[in-house]
């Protein structure tokens, strides 16, 4: 049965399990599927930012901040 079928099931912020407004008050998250919950979300993040920094790399402005970054190397020492 989904979460959505059902408007007296709520998915659980913390742990994305499906929780009847009955059981809310004393909903107790399963460590291992928080774990998977929060790992999911970092997942998207972490793609989300390596899309990122992969646009912005092959941006004008990413590849002039990286001419910038070559040229602003310090010199070496003697
Ligand atoms: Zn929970």
């Amino acid at each position: 049965m989904s979460a959505f079928a059902n408007p007296s099931h709520m998915p659980c912020p913390d742990c994305g399990a499906s929780v009847s407004s009955a059981e809310q008050s004393g909903h107790v998250c399963d460590p291992e599927r928080r774990a998977d919950f929060l790992m999911f979300q970092l997942r998207e993040e972490i793609a989300g930012f390596e899309r990122g920094v992969r646009e912005y790399l092959t941006s004008p402005h990413g590849r002039f901040a990286q001419w910038l970054a070559e040229r602003r190397r310090p010199p070496l020492l003697d």
